[in-house]
């Protein structure tokens, strides 16, 4: 319907006479949408799906449904196979909790009562699904950054039951803190420094409530951003425990209400701060009880999953796969008069490369000795969700998944001497790239500011943290004309003016031919894991490699 190879296809068969369809292949429906990976197809994928008329391609809605129909459409006219059954579709059942924005934190010790207000103070809510959340007098409990991290021999909640307490948190890592590349992984962002960990380490911990300090510098963003980010719905996956596993209440303070909250327990923040940076550091119960009542609006909804496979010759029940994120944020605020948020390089470039690397896999002449599956996935923009409930209902169980290859935003910039790993230093996956890339003299680059933690930031995320190796790449940061300066340029004036803004648009001077060689390298990872007996492995000191090695005795 959506696909622009249909026209073709039928201006193609008018002219030439209905009998020789489907017979022939001439020029001019190679050039439709050719087999081999080009910068023609990426540019007319990423035009179609980056287009007003697919309205920003929210999660669910028409515009949805017709961004739904243009990838099935697409991977079905490659000949691939439904990856869900006889469907291309996976239902993602969604729920929104809004919380009210009135809650009151009210924070207690012997001498007195302080009540800190949402939205200027703090930020309040509940993840579980239900009406109304609350904690009273809940003791709290200092445990410096929230972290147990044996491959570091840290753990943060030594000694302590949290069972009916609250966790007061600070943000990102004692590497980051310090800059000291001895500690964590000094100034990079590990997988221990994201909030998402911090409140699900606390939820595993047994706590009845977690609260993260917000400090702008190892926040990466101002207080505004948070208080932005937890106003209004806030989605997630229905889960059959309705989230019962989660702390009843989650939440941030800013760091002047918590040096309040410290100076009235009798201690000092500053110091206690430095203490957490220190191995050995051990919990403090702070003499201090909070609470909280959080009353929510609940809805729900539905998104999907979109995925193709090309069945594995000889060892189906294994599986590569790779993940691009079909939806971005539809429309939203206007901006200079513009209200659709189209997200053309978040993420119809990563769609475009997604497509073209099963095109060139399905035209192939042997099918690949594992499956391959290409998952189009939904609500990433919401936290992850589509590529969390794949996780949790995937069609080959994790433990025999070798590989994932995910792909989101990709800026056409021209031809890079380099490719850019995001998390580099992660797993065997980045050798098998650096050998597929070395025939044509590129190399692997790190990312320029690890201490974003973008590693943990897109869907890959969701599986990486069950264990299945996962590769994140990005533009390379070297022009082989251009140079560097120009790259670094052109990335930093996309996130300053472009990114989650109705702006991310198909821009004219946009050069795919970058594109098609990382498209190639994409292509060729997966393709060389998918021909082999081999499991890529978690390098040591990998915060996942424990949790894959459990479901080692499922690999042969
Ligand atoms: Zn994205």
């Amino acid at each position: 319907m959506g696909d622009p190879r249909d026209f073709k296809f039928i201006g193609l068969c008018l002219a030439i006479g209905l009998a020789a369809c489907g017979q022939q292949k001439t020029d001019e429906d190679k050039s439709a949408f050719s087999p081999a990976i080009t910068a023609e197809d990426l540019a007319a994928h990423s035009a179609v799906l980056a287009s007003d008329d697919f309205g920003g391609r929210p999660p669910s809605g028409p515009m949805a449904d017709k961004t739904i129909t243009y990838l099935v459409n697409a991977l079905e006219n490659m000949g691939l196979e439904p990856a869900f059954g006889d469907s291309f579709t996976q239902k993602v059942p969604l729920v929104s909790i809004e919380a009210a924005p009135d809650a009151v934190l009210r924070v207690a010790g012997d001498a007195q009562t302080r009540s800190y207000a949402y939205g200027s103070d703090m930020m309040v809510w509940t993840t579980r699904v239900a009406e109304h959340m609350a904690i009273k007098d809940s003791e709290l409990v200092f445990v410096g950054y929230g972290i147990n991290a044996p491959e570091y021999g840290w753990n943060d909640y030594e000694g302590i039951d949290m069972t009916g307490k609250t966790a007061i948190i600070l943000v990102n890592d004692p590497g980051f803190a310090t800059q000291n590349p001895d500690l964590f992984d000094g100034n990079s962002m590990t997988y221990y420094g994201r909030w998402t960990y911090k409140y699900e380490e606390a939820a595993r911990q047994g706590a009845e409530g977690a609260i993260i300090i917000h400090q702008t510098a190892p926040a990466a963003y101002p207080w505004s951003v948070v208080e932005n980010s937890w106003t209004g719905p806030q989605f997630d996956l229905v889960r059959p425990d309705g989230n019962a596993g989660r702390v009843a209440i989650e939440g941030w303070v800013q760091e002047r209400v918590a040096q309040q909250i410290f100076a009235d327990a009798g201690l000092d923040f500053d110091d206690l701060t430095k203490a957490a940076q220190t191995p050995g550091f051990k919990p403090m119960t702070m003499g201090l009880t909070a609470s909280v009542a959080v009353k929510n609006s609940i809805e729900t909804s539905q998104t999907v999953n979109v995925g193709g496979v090309l069945k594995g010759a000889s060892h189906p029940d294994e599986a590569v796969i790779y993940t691009a994120h079909w939806d971005h944020l539809g429309e939203g605020p206007a901006v200079d008069g513009d209200k659709i948020y189209n997200g053309a390089a978040d993420n119809a470039t990563g769609i475009a490369t997604v497509l073209e690397v099963a095109q060139k896999m399905a035209a192939a002449q042997k099918s690949p000795r594992r499956t391959v599956l290409f998952l189009f996935v939904g609500a990433e923009e919401q936290g992850l969700l589509g590529a969390y409930h794949y996780a949790d209902n995937p069609i080959t169980p994790l433990g025999k998944t070798a590989a994932l290859i995910n792909t989101d935003v990709v800026l056409p910039l021209g031809e890079m001497k380099d490719i850019t790993v995001i998390g580099l230093g992660s797993s065997q996956l980045e050798e098998i790239l650096a050998d597929n890339i070395a025939v044509d003299g590129r190399s692997l680059t790190p990312y320029p500011n690890p201490e974003q933690g973008f590693y943990f930031r897109s869907d890959h995320f969701a599986l990486a943290k069950r264990g299945v190796p996962a590769l994140y790449l990005d533009t390379g940061t070297e022009h082989i004309t251009k140079g560097r300066a120009f790259v670094a340029k052109a990335k930093a004036d996309y996130v300053a003016h472009r990114y989650h803004k109705p702006s991310d648009e198909i821009m004219p001077d946009w050069d795919y031919s970058g594109v098609v060689l990382d498209a190639r390298a994409i292509h060729d990872v997966g393709w060389t894991v998918a021909n082999s007996d081999r499991w890529p492995h978690w390098y040591e000191g990998n915060p996942f490699r424990a949790i894959r090695a459990e479901s080692a005795d499922m690999r042969p």
